[in-house]
């Protein structure tokens, strides 16, 4: 048995989620105020029978790692830990984090030696300009401490030389960014130098790789850490290891594009805000912060409020699953100048936040005289095709109204000209849809379907086909996960926590017939999506059946209703696909 199905074993999911929150029996179920949106009336169950939870209200569900993940905003591999540590067992030392492959290791080793060093040069005499510059910028000690800022001095092998005194090799310093080849027979020499040092940190505060300012105004401005193994600036977050409590805490977060936006920020006392480094958001990033919290606003430059942006942030709440909000900045101004001005000025500034939907309705109607018919149709070109992106299929009718509105025609012809751009209607409810776990430790049935997914990287998982809450083993859902986001094993493996490479091991080595892979691969997918439709079927009618004995209230008993009509919709369209495919096959 693995550790992971010890633990699940030797905990029981009414403890854990009754430290969070009061839960009380009814009936076969537990229910409580849901932790994860406001309500007054219960719509939070957890069924003890298939240890698992589940949510009405947002529906949202899982297993007992899964709530855990959420309620802290934690990773897998931090609460298999808490929750090992509960069950009274011991992870073997190998599945610990730092088990991590020796390279991998000595490249965040380097980076913080590397941290460390430019932090003492920011203290030494020849530090004095660095000083003197980030006094101007009005950054305190405890800044600077907080923040691990540093120097690097105006050398060509400071550096280098330091970390080959550490016993660093000059490929690891390669690796690592550190240091730069020199060109054809030239020694190689530091990357930074003369620099204010930013320090960039994963989520569990391991330094990846290093952001650098120059002290004047010369340019580039700014220079960043190559990609490497452990850093890649699209999937980073300048300052989220220092934010994250914070975010949690206020259930926002707050995406600036610099540095010095993010460290001015947390001086003032605005705690939840973090940099993308960047012009421009990544899926990546928002990815990461799904996992702390849902909501996020983006503050954004004036000049970068372009189309663009706008049809990225409907990218962004789908991948969320949640709105995307907007501020823009006055116009030549960044964070850093707004809170400096007046440090009110920022809770202001994101009061009047806007989803990012509406902010593009705004943009686009503000350029246009809407009682002309030309601007009318130019109108609908503009946003039509930003409205067919939308997933949620009440927010997509919710703007297909409001453009109707806007233009003043019929909400049927805005319509009609949605389904002339050829875009599949989505009858589905958007994620976060609930798991249903079961006791049973095994889970062959999801196990075979990633083991085909793992061994044929070829297989592409289209948007909506196969979701994530489909697996209901919070171990198999992360290898799922981590499959959706790249196909090279290397680079999966390498992302998952530890604890999880003995199920990935295995079910990379299982043995496949080589025969039907695209057709064995469609009926996991519908065997999947009926066996999650049926345990959601089975959690409605519990409840309901509890409800209708205790007196429900009305209102609540008929959402609970329309829900499990939506559910037995669903799962008709499986048994339909699933019998047109006996058809094609003659069986
Ligand atoms: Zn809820």
């Amino acid at each position: 048995m693995s550790v992971i199905d010890d633990v699940k074993q030797k905990i029981e999911i009414i403890d854990i989620i009754g430290q969070h929150i009061t839960l009380t029996k009814s009936g076969r179920t537990f229910r409580g105020l849901c932790p994860f949106h406001g309500e007054k009336n219960p719509s939070f169950y957890v069924y003890p029978e298939q240890q698992s939870w589940h949510c009405f209200g947002c529906n949202t569900g899982g297993d007992v790692f899964s709530f855990i993940m959420k309620k802290q905003g934690i990773d897998f591999g931090e609460a298999l830990r808490e929750l090992a540590q509960k069950a009274g067992v011991t992870i073997p030392s190998r599945f610990e984090p730092g088990a991590e492959s020796e390279e991998r290791q000595k490249l965040y080793q380097i980076n913080q030696a590397a941290a460390l060093y430019f932090q003492s040069m920011l203290n030494s005499p020849a530090g004095e300009k660095a000083r003197k510059y980030v006094e101007k910028r009005g950054f305190t000690d405890e800044t600077v401490k907080n923040f691990q800022l540093g120097y690097s001095l105006n050398s060509w092998e400071s550096l280098k030389k330091y970390l080959a005194e550490k016993g660093y090799s000059e490929k690891e310093m390669l690796d690592a960014g550190l240091i730069i080849e020199g060109e054809e027979g030239k020694k190689s020499h530091d990357r930074f130098r003369d620099k204010l040092m930013f320090p960039i940190a994963d989520t569990r505060g391991r330094v990846i790789g290093f952001g650098s300012r120059v002290l004047d105004d010369s340019l580039p401005k700014y220079i960043n850490s190559p990609q490497t193994p452990i850093f890649d600036k699209s999937g980073s977050l300048y300052a989220v290891n220092i934010a994250k409590e914070a975010i949690r805490e206020q259930g926002l977060v707050v995406i600036v594009e610099g540095y010095m936006d993010v460290i001015t920020a947390h001086q003032n006392g605005f705690n939840n805000v973090v940099a993308s480094m960047g012009t421009s958001v990544t899926e990546r990033q928002v990815n990461t912060l799904k996992r702390i919290t849902k909501n996020i606003t983006l503050a954004l430059d004036a000049d970068a409020a372009g189309e663009e942006a706008m049809l990225r942030g409907v990218e962004f709440e789908n991948a969320l699953g949640a709105e995307v909000k907007v501020v823009i900045l006055p116009q030549g101004k960044d964070p850093d100048d707004v809170i400096k001005e007046d440090a009110q000025a920022w809770p202001q500034l994101l009061a009047g936040a806007l989803p990012v939907v509406d902010f593009t309705f705004n943009m686009v109607a503000s350029g246009l005289d809407l009682a002309t018919a030309k601007d009318k149709s130019l109108a609908v070109e503009k946003l039509l095709p930003i409205l067919a992106e939308i997933k949620d299929p009440i927010r997509q009718a919710h703007y297909l109204q409001k453009l109707a509105q806007l233009v003043q025609v019929s909400e049927r012809s805005v319509e009609a000209a949605l389904s002339r751009l050829k875009i599949r209607p989505r009858r589905a409810p958007i994620e976060p849809k609930p798991e249903v776990a079961q006791p049973l430790l095994s889970n062959r049935l999801e196990e075979d379907c990633l083991a085909l997914l793992l061994q044929h990287p070829e297989i592409k998982i289209k948007d909506d086909e196969l979701l994530p809450e489909y697996f209901e083993s919070s171990q198999n859902r992360e290898i799922f996960i981590a499959r959706q986001e790249s196909a090279k094993i290397e680079e999966l493996r390498d992302g998952l926590d530890p604890a999880t490479h003995e199920q990935f091991d295995a079910l990379l080595g299982r043995s496949l017939s080589p025969n039907r892979i695209a057709q064995k691969y469609v009926e996991y997918i519908l065997r999947l999506r009926e066996r999650h439709l049926r345990g959601l079927e089975a959690k409605i009618e519990a409840v309901l059946a509890q409800e209708a004995e205790s007196g429900g209230k009305d209102a609540e008993l008929a959402k609970l209703k329309e829900l499990g009509i939506e559910v037995s919709i669903k799962l008709r369209e499986v048994f339909t696909q699933k019998r047109q495919r006996q058809l094609e096959q003659g069986g």
